[in-house]
């Protein structure tokens, strides 16, 4: 049996759909307070509605972790309304999709700004108060596409998510005599509302792909940042742990043919 979480202080940065709404609904249902941030005032007032009655607190704050003023207003409030922070889920990132030959510096700012730069500031403002905690856990939701594979029109992307892999690894040296860890969740495709619209025969598709013979769910990827958060976790850091149902793991089409 795992310590509880419960009362823990958590930040959620993207915590207002998809990945990092699980990730916000599965600490709080675990018990811990947490922060759900991003842009959209109207998103994250709906979605903290359909938190309601969870053992832990959620509240919200609107965040741009592109600006690093609004991630130390975002570490400060949560320290305010929760005692401190304990954990940080640097979460929010941006997939737009663009072919190498169509692709401006602008694209590429954008993509590194919030994925990279974002995830570091978020770090930054996080870190006194993940120190103070004595048991201060970062994860960082990179993706498979970049550290492990690759899609076209998503060159940018995929080195923005290998370039917070580089990251979590000197941070995480860094981070270690203070007592606080830094690691990934490397999700695939899983469900979330922006899929909805693609169709069923696309989803089949894409299940068709994942030995497990389906797509993972967002809670599927958020209980993977819930075990780096625990107790039990302290002395892992620096890792990253793939989310995938095994997609990356056939060596080719052939290899699911066999199944
Ligand atoms: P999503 O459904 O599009 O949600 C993205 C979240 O990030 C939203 O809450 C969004 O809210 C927020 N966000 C975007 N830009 C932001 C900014 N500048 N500042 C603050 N918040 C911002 O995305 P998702 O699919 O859950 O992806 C979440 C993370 O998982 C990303 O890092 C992504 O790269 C990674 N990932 C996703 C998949 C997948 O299949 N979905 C696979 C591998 C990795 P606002 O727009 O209101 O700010």
């Amino acid at each position: 049996m795992f310590n509880s979480i419960e009362g823990r202080s958590v930040v959620v940065t993207g915590g207002s759909k998809g990945i990092g709404l699980g990730m916000v609904r599965v600490f709080a249902r675990a018990g811990a307070n947490v922060l759900m941030t991003a842009r959209d005032a109207l998103t994250l007032e709906r979605a903290a509605e359909g938190l309601n009655g969870l053992p832990g607190a959620v509240s919200t704050l609107q965040v741009d972790v592109t600006n690093p003023d609004s991630l130390a207003g975002m570490a400060e409030v949560a320290a305010e309304r929760h005692g401190g922070i304990d954990v940080l889920c640097a979460n929010a990132g941006i997939f737009p999709s663009k072919r190498l030959g169509e692709m401006t510096s602008e694209d590429m700012d954008s993509v590194f700004g919030v994925n990279v730069k974002g995830a570091i500031h978020a770090v930054q403002a996080c870190m006194p108060w993940l120190e103070t905690s004595g048991r201060g856990r970062v994860v960082v939701t990179s993706s498979i596409t970049g550290p492990v594979t690759g899609y076209p029109g998503w060159s940018h992307y995929g080195a923005s998510k290998a370039a917070q892999m580089g990251f979590i690894r000197t941070a995480a040296i860094e981070l270690a005599p203070k007592r606080i860890t830094i690691n990934a969740v490397l999700p695939v495709n899983v469900i979330t509302e922006g899929l909805d619209g693609l169709g069923q025969e696309y989803l089949d598709q894409m299940a068709s792909s994942v030995p497990a013979g389906s797509l993972g769910s967002v809670e599927d990827i958020a209980n993977a940042a819930l075990f780096f958060a625990l107790d039990e976790a302290a002395y892992i850091t620096g890792q990253s742990l793939i989310v995938d149902g095994g997609q990356v793991l056939p060596e080719s089409a052939m290899a699911l043919g066999e199944l």
